[in-house]
């Protein structure tokens, strides 16, 4: 055991994501937001980059990478012009397009135009460090479920549009998410995944001095800085504690590592099956690693989002895959218990921590290991959570231990 002795990462599958060949790659057609989260790391300006630009960032992707979908974020996404037009382009691409988005500029008009140019699925940002106003000002975690709900039947009253939900967690949020875990279970049927990515910023109570190059940076001009003493270093399986003190049961099966600390959890993948009422499994590593190599054999990509037609499958699964996978065996005898459960239908689920850049003690900044949220930026690839170091100082920033800590 290691990583805080929950789990043991060499007992997971180690997701075979990688810098040319991933399931996801990042496109920013804006800068532009209509809200102003709290662990934001883009500034947030009126800049759209014109569609030839877009395209030829694609270009970009496509010479570089192969990627199963294009998440295309911002900036709100649904604030740039063209945002129909670039679906449609993505689609065309033969790529996945996936909107990431606060949803606060979602209609169901658009949302049918953009179903028409083949938008793949959505991943709406909700969380209560928004400064979303009116009727969702003050509200914790937990009551903003009625709006994740809104999103979500909005998608699958139009149909078969994938469904996804991000939070940011904070120390004094942590504690809601078992609580949005158990609503994903009730909307199982509507909702394919939840994911909780921890915060991170530069803070004043980090132990490094900032250098880009070789010239020092005051820490309070990097863009994406907090002026307040906060936690900055929660981890995946802080996440994961916390969840399994309410479900012991809850047993993540693949990951993505760090690049200086292998035995970290930047990406960590629990997927369950289950109907609204009872879940009867969380399937195994095997299971993953099935999926990512049919998917790749069959498409030549690893597989990104599952669609609800696929996701939909989890009582064939379970009857016809449990050979395969400890999990998915364990799941199948439990759903077995009461025959008369084989005329309903289950579905999967997948619940992703995710844990940004960590810093070891020498100033070492361990990065997801086969980045997925990769995006361009002047024709290079470069991780999208740090993107502003390069516009800002035209390079990477180098953390220091400080001299005096
Ligand atoms: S390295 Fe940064 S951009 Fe890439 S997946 Fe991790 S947090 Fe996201």
């Amino acid at each position: 055991m290691n990583n805080n002795g929950i789990i043991d990462h060499t007992k997971l599958y180690r997701l075979p994501w990688t810098l040319p060949d991933n399931a996801i790659s990042w496109l920013e057609p804006t800068a532009l937001c209509n809200l102003h989260c709290d662990g934001c790391y883009r500034k947030n300006e009126n800049v759209h980059k014109s569609f030839e630009e877009v395209k030829h960032e694609l270009d970009i992707f496509q010479k570089y990478r192969t990627s199963d979908c294009i998440s295309i974020a911002g900036g709100d996404p649904l604030l740039y012009p063209e945002i129909v037009e670039l679906v449609a382009e993505i689609k065309r691409r033969g790529l996945k397009p996936i909107i990431n988005t606060n949803g606060k500029a979602l209609t169901r008009n658009l949302l049918k135009e953009l179903k028409k140019a083949g938008v793949f699925g959505f991943t709406f940002h909700v969380d209560s460090k928004q400064g979303r106003g009116s009727e969702w000002k003050g509200k914790n975690e937990v009551e903003l479920n009625e709006l994740r709900y809104r999103y979500a039947r909005m998608l699958a009253d139009v149909g078969n549009i994938a469904c996804s939900f991000n939070s940011t967690v904070y120390e004094d949020t942590i504690q809601y998410v078992p609580d949005l875990i158990h609503w994903a279970h009730r909307n199982i049927d509507i909702v394919q995944t939840m994911v909780f990515i921890a915060f991170r910023h530069v803070v004043p109570n980090l132990p490094f001095d900032w250098y880009a190059g070789g010239q020092k940076v005051n820490w309070d001009e990097i863009m994406y800085h907090s002026e307040s003493k906060r936690n900055v270093d929660i981890l995946s399986t802080d996440v994961l504690n916390k969840v399994r003190e309410r479900f012991p049961e809850f047993t993540p099966a693949a990951y993505l590592n760090g690049t200086v600390k292998p035995d970290s959890f930047k990406w960590l993948l629990t997927e369950r099956v289950g109907t609204k009422k009872k879940i009867y499994g969380y399937l195994g590593p095997k299971f993953l690693e099935l999926m990512m190599i049919v998917h790749h054999f069959f498409k030549g990509t690893y597989l990104s989002y599952a669609s609800p037609k696929l996701t939909r499958k989890g009582r064939a699964s379970m009857l016809l895959l449990w050979p395969f996978d400890k999990g998915l065996r364990k799941a199948s005898k439990n759903y077995l218990k009461n025959p008369l459960r084989l005329f309903k239908k289950a579905y999967m689920q997948t619940i992703m921590f995710i844990q940004p850049v960590d810093f070891t003690e020498k100033g070492e900044q361990s990065m997801c290991d086969g980045c997925p949220d990769i995006t361009v930026y002047k024709d290079q690839l470069v991780w999208s959570c740090r993107l502003e170091e390069q516009v800002q100082y035209g390079t990477w920033l180098t953390t220091v231990p400080k001299k005096n800590e």
